[in-house]
Order: structure tokens, then sequence, then C-alpha cells
């Protein structure tokens, strides 16, 4: 009984670190064909569907937009149900 304690605050905090290490690996710089070059990108909000929120990359300098991604919270939602 004297180890559940421990052990329970260790997985806690890996679990914490992996989402924000995810975050690292999220798009900073992607091609812009008008720059010609990796540039910075802002993300923005673009639409909230059923399946999740969808994203998009523009040019930092441009405005061009560079690409896009659909964030799936739904996800989320069932790993908090469990
Ligand atoms: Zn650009």
């Amino acid at each position: 009984m004297d180890t559940q304690g421990p052990f329970r605050y260790s997985s806690l905090k890996e679990k914490r670190q992996g989402p924000s290490s995810y975050h690292e690996f999220e798009a900073t710089e992607l091609y812009c064909p008008k720059c010609g070059k990796a540039v910075p990108v802002i993300k923005s909000l673009l639409l909230v569907l059923p399946e999740g929120d969808k994203y998009e990359y523009r040019c930092r300098f441009c405005g061009t937009s560079v690409g896009d991604k659909i964030d799936r919270h739904g996800q989320y939602y069932s790993i908090l149900r469990m």
C-alpha cells in the first residue's frame, strides 16, 4: 500500500508529458509556394465539424494557405468517459 502513491503520481506525469510533447511536432514551418521556402505559419480555426475542428495553416508573410488539418476531439471525449 506504500507503493501505490508514488506509482500513481509517476504514471500521471508521464501521461501529461505525452500530449504536450506532441504539440512540438505540430507544424510550425511549412513550405509556401509563393515565398518559395519554408515559412513560419499561423494556425487558425477554419471550421468546426462533427468529427473535429478543422484548422488552416497560413503563411505568416503573405497569408497563403499552405495546409490544413483536422483535430479529432471525439477521441478525447471517449477517453474522458472511460
Ligand atoms: Zn508565403
